[in-house]
């Protein structure tokens, strides 16, 4: 086993990412030789010390971070703000500060100018996730074959984003580096839309007549399933991430507006080509993941 990349890692935030990064840094020992665990909730720090996967739990994120090498921020991005004025006078000289959030350019902006002289900070985005939250719902195998995405700023320092992305290959993970505005864009189409789409069309099925409705859930494994499987996730997590990558999803939002106007009027008059082609294109998208081992 290697040694420890920390001496003391402190998670700020304990749900499925954090206690996920947490169960791997207790089994295999060689991401840091103590982790703190900081939360809103007694409830939850309770929680981590019955599981296990913590050495140190403190409801006060200023303490739990006193000391700690490495900080990583695992809370909704709307909460980062505030964890960072709260943790800004307790970082070491030294410590990288990173995090775990799905939008980049926000987290840049509210952390960044909040981060103390001297300590580095490299913000992360484990692409990898599932419809559960909370600190039952991490596992080891979570970010196994998934990138994470690592967005410094200009001018930060090297050795701290190699160790962030060290931490993440120990976790299983394939690193890449990414401008922030880009990965706001990309995940926007991959994921933040299809969140958008997930949660929209659960709540047009509710909008049904009773009759109808019954209906939806009874013959669900159509199609629908699969969309109540994505709109099934935190809506916290979710309501923070479509607020603070405004102008990306609504740009894609657009460009998917305009491509569903088209499928319509292909639909209205008959088009049958290009129904076929859209559909066709759909099928090769699918087996690109396949091939990919992203499925
Ligand atoms: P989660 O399971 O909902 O857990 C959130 C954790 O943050 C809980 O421990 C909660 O504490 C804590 N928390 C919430 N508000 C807080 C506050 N104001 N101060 C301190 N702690 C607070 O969340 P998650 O799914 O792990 O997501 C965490 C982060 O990872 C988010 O930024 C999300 O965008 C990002 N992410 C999520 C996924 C995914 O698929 N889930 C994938 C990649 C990245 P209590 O339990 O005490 O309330």
């Amino acid at each position: 086993m290697s040694e420890p990349l920390f001496k003391r890692l402190a998670l700020i935030g304990i749900g499925l990412i954090g206690s996920s990064v947490a169960r791997i840094a207790k089994e295999h020992g060689d991401i840091a030789a103590e982790v703190v665990v900081s939360a809103r909730t007694q409830k939850t720090l309770d929680r981590v010390m019955e599981l296990g996967i913590a050495d140190r739990v403190e409801i006060d994120p200023g303490k739990a971070v006193d000391g700690a090498d490495c900080v990583m921020l695992c809370a909704p991005v709307g909460a980062f703000a505030d964890l960072a004025t709260r943790i800004a006078p307790h970082l070491a000289p030294g410590a990288i500060l990173t995090d775990v959030g799905s939008t980049k350019v926000s987290v840049i902006r509210d952390v960044g100018p909040l981060v103390p002289e001297g300590v580095h900070f490299v913000p992360a985005h484990p692409v990898a996730g599932t419809e559960y939250s909370g600190p039952d719902a991490g596992f080891t195998t979570l970010f196994q074959n998934r990138w994470t995405l690592l967005t410094p700023p200009p001018g930060t320092d090297e050795a701290a984003v190699e160790k962030v992305a060290e931490l993440w290959r120990r976790c299983g993970s394939m690193v890449e580096i990414m401008e922030p505005g880009h990965h706001d864009r990309v995940l926007a189409i991959v994921s933040h839309l299809p969140h958008l789409l997930a949660f929209t069309i659960c709540g047009t099925a509710d909008d049904l007549a009773d009759e109808s409705r019954q209906e939806v859930l009874r013959f669900a494994a159509s199609g629908f399933r699969d969309f109540t499987r994505i709109a099934a996730s935190d809506p916290v997590m979710w309501r923070d991430i479509f607020l603070n990558n405004r102008e990306a999803l609504l740009e894609m939002l657009a460009r998917f507006m305009e491509d569903a106007q088209a499928m319509s009027r292909a639909v209205r008059w008959g088009d049958a080509a290009y129904i076929e082609d859209k559909v066709e294109r759909g099928r090769k998208i699918r087996r690109s993941l396949i091939e990919m081992k992203q499925a």
